[in-house]
């Protein structure tokens, strides 16, 4: 009786569960925000390590399971909503005393893992950390270096703000249902501050994402796919990347995060990027 489309996967394994609750160092100093409970087997070992958690959970049948086997512990709450839909800043009032750093701690629906991270980055709360179980395959990306086939959009995106490291790979064979790809858990931290800022971060994302829209072709040809190829454009674009040192032949996977911030703040000081 799961719901296949609502990404449910259930952990079955204590070890895991226990090592999921390490990985994140929770702590009774903890509260923390679960996505996605199930049937509330990783929400029972947070409870018992937290001071409060906080359990958003979109299927309403299972809420009445989650009533009972939560029921022994007076520091959780379960709440029927969308994850995308929540606005955690208020929720975080109504449910934290914020005297607590906040975690986030979750096994993913996995059709939803990069929007629910995004989300959450979006809503610019200092986390602590993000634990959080995802597909293999995407675990990958998040932590990919520059050069790599798995560094792209997603992978910059992530970085910019947050410190990414996979702690351990989680086979299928813990999940009822099994799902088709392995899993790995990923623990993301606050960056200490990042020396270089972009004039705007929209921009950044935006000009990132147009430089991986084509990920096999060319750097050069990518930014004409974005800005357009007038002969005025191409000439400042050329001066731009010859400032920093930027080979137009490279593709976008080998810039860093630092180089694409140089480069949105270049090409908007040519007016290339409009304000
Ligand atoms: N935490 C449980 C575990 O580890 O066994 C269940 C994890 S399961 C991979 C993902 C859970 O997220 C399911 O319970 C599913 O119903 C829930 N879910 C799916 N989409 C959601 C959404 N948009 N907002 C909140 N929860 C969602």
């Amino acid at each position: 009786n799961f719901k296949k489309s609502l990404g449910q996967n259930f952990l079955t394994d204590i070890n895991i569960l226990h090592k999921i609750v390490t990985a994140g160092n929770v702590s009774e100093n903890d509260d923390v925000i679960e996505v996605g409970p199930g049937i509330g087997a990783l929400t029972e070992q947070l409870a018992k390590s937290a001071h409060r958690v906080l359990a958003l959970e979109v299927d309403e049948r299972l809420i009445p399971v989650l009533a009972e086997t939560l029921n022994p512990y007076d520091n959780v709450t379960v709440i029927l909503q969308d994850i995308l839909k929540a606005d955690l800043k208020e929720l975080i009032k109504d449910n934290f005393d914020g005297k607590h750093p906040i975690k986030v701690v979750a096994n993913l629906p996995y059709y939803i893992t990069s929007p629910i991270i995004l989300h959450l980055l979006d809503t610019k709360i200092d986390f602590s950390a993000i634990v959080v179980m995802m597909q293999k395959e995407v675990a990958d990306r998040l932590s990919a270096q520059p050069g790599t086939k798995d560094y792209g959009a997603l992978t910059t995106r992530i970085q910019y703000q947050m410190e990414c490291k996979t702690a351990f790979i989680v086979p299928r064979t813990v999940f009822v249902p099994q799902p088709n790809v392995d899993s790995a858990i990923i623990v993301l931290t606050p960056l200490k501050e990042r020396h270089l800022k972009p004039y705007s971060e929209e921009q950044l994302f935006d000009l990132v994402k147009g430089c991986f829209a084509h990920r096999r072709k060319s750097l050069w040809n990518n930014l004409q796919g974005i800005y357009g190829k007038e002969p005025e454009i191409k000439d400042k674009m050329q001066q731009v990347l010859a400032a920093l040192q930027i080979s137009p032949q490279i593709r976008a996977e080998r810039l860093s995060i630092d180089e694409f911030i140089l480069l949105a703040n270049k090409l908007s000081e040519a007016k290339i990027i409009e304000k």
